[in-house]
């Protein structure tokens, strides 16, 4: 299968208030329809308020969907809930784990909350993946912001996903850190992850990407591997 099948996405947010009649919400995704292929690294290219975290927050089971349907790596993210679960790992945009345990902690809580046996749990294999190893034990909090951001790709690989999700990954990073992050995200998918990641910035899509879906206004205007669409432009 795909690695993600999206189609007749739709969703309307309820009005604040709830007092206007159905139907008056904000349409953040209107009738998206896309496949992400396995093995590459796919973009998700669009503005603020294009629908991106809607659709990321869709797959992650955060926000429900109007209508439409999504199967990841084949599961539906209804009907089987616990596999697509197991298919996707999510990185947010928000750097969240508890300052005060160390990065080996983080990884190892998680492994537990994925119910990844112990035995399978490959905490500090990971830590090296994302250049952590010699981090393991300090408290998270003193790790900079590019460890940090290295540490919560690590946690959304904890279960060993085939897919790997990134919401901006890059947003409001300096120059440095945006190419180590690229590099990072270069070698996981080398090792054979599918990677999707969001953004607005073109230059990080073209970079990175070797496919390209843009969206505007929750609708899919363009989805072209990333030599053709540069072409175009
Ligand atoms: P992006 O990630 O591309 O910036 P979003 O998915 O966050 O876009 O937002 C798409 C649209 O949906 C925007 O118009 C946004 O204001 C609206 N929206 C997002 N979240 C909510 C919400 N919880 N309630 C109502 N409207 C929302
Ligand atoms: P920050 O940039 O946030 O201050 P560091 O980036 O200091 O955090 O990273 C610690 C070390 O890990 C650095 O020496 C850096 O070169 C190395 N490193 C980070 N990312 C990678 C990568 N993708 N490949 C190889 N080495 C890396």
């Amino acid at each position: 299968p795909p690695a993600i099948a999206i189609r007749n996405l739709v969703k309307r947010y309820a009005p604040a208030g709830g007092k206007n009649g159905p139907g008056e919400g904000k349409l953040a995704l209107n009738d998206v329809s896309f496949d992400v292929p396995q093995g590459g690294i796919f973009g998700l290219l669009g503005p603020n308020g294009a629908g991106k975290s809607t659709l990321i927050n869709i797959l992650a089971g955060l926000v429900n969907k109007t209508s439409g349907t999504a199967e990841i790596w084949g599961f539906d993210i209804d009907k089987d809930r616990r596999n697509a679960k197991a298919s996707i790992g999510i990185v947010p945009q928000e750097i969240v784990f508890d300052p005060f345990f160390t990065p080996f902690e983080v990884l190892e809580i998680q492994g537990g909350l994925y119910g990844v046996p112990k035995a399978a749990r490959r905490s500090l294999e990971l830590l090296s993946e994302v250049h952590l190893a010699d981090k393991a034990d300090a408290y998270a909090r003193t790790l900079s912001g590019g460890m940090k951001r290295r540490l919560l790709i690590a946690k959304a690989m904890v279960h060993s996903p085939p897919v790997l999700v990134l919401d901006e990954p890059t947003a409001g990073v300096d120059v440095e850190l945006r190419q180590q992050l690229w590099k990072l995200v270069e070698e996981l998918n080398s090792e054979g992850v599918t990677v999707v990641l969001t953004t607005h910035y073109l230059e990080e899509a073209e970079q990175l990407c070797d496919r390209i879906a843009i969206i505007n206004h929750g609708r899919l205007i363009a989805n072209k591997p990333t030599r053709e669409l540069v072409e175009m432009a």
